[in-house]
């Protein structure tokens, strides 16, 4: 009889706690464009869509391996968003292996992106980290209309992205905020894309803040001018970068 070696039942009874977590996590309306795939006609689009996409990526590779430069050593760390057309090695044309890039939709910080950030200075030793936010992201809209209309607990289609409105809400917050003082006052109030825009700048300073706050390792580097952290936004429909003043 083979003797199931103690580390490995308990990696899978922890297994097992854990799908139920899994499963009992609602989808909701995430779902409801999807059928079963399987069972329907759909399922032969679909794979031939995938089949097309996997042999852009392999060509693509190929492509790669045939014009491949060797590239330096990075000197710049970037956290920006994950959305398609903010790509910082295009924005700020730089060579493969120039920049250190750390990407999340909303460009959010969380423990392990600061922990990449903290090898980039401390191993790699960047002098240099960008925090990039950009128009019309999706991201900070999406944290916008949640502040608006927030959902209730049962709500929730996917835990994630609660997690990810939440890392944005202090940014909607403070704009609204400081439009709710300014309407009090001059009686003009940002709306539309000009609120977005003031959001998605809120959202780079205290972006900023996090990684500050929760790497008293990047702080430190920052006090000892070792480090320059500082926040810009990529405008979608120019190309252009703003740099940020704090
Ligand atoms: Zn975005």
């Amino acid at each position: 009889m083979r003797v199931i070696h103690p580390k490995r039942a308990l990696a899978a009874a922890v297994l097992l706690a854990t799908l139920p977590l899994w499963a009992a996590e609602r989808t909701g309306a995430l779902l409801d464009d999807y059928g079963d795939v399987k069972t329907t006609k759909q399922d032969k689009a679909i794979k031939k869509e995938q089949d097309e996409i996997m042999a852009m990526l392999v060509s693509g590779n190929q492509y790669h391996v045939n014009h491949m430069t060797h590239g330096k050593d990075p000197r710049v760390m970037v956290v920006s968003c994950a959305d398609s057309h903010v790509t910082p090695e295009a924005v700020f044309h730089a060579q493969p292996g120039e920049l250190f890039v750390n990407r999340a939709f909303g460009n959010v910080v969380d423990k392990v992106i600061l922990a990449s950030l903290e090898y980039g200075a401390t191993i790699l030793h960047c002098p240099v980290l960008v925090v990039m936010g950009h128009t019309d992201c999706t991201a900070v809209e999406g944290a916008i209309q949640e502040h608006d209309n927030p959902r209730t607990e049962d709500q929730w289609d996917s835990l994630n992205t609660k997690a990810l409105y939440e890392e944005l809400e202090p940014a909607v917050a403070e704009v609204e905020q400081a439009q709710d003082e300014s309407a009090a006052q001059t009686g003009n109030r940002l709306t539309g894309d000009p609120f977005l825009e003031a959001v998605v700048r809120a959202n780079v300073l205290n972006t900023m803040h996090q990684i500050r706050q929760k790497s008293p390792v990047l702080w430190h580097l920052e006090q000892k001018d070792y480090l320059k952290i500082i926040g810009c936004i990529y405008h979608k429909d120019n190309g252009k970068v703003e740099w940020i003043k704090e």
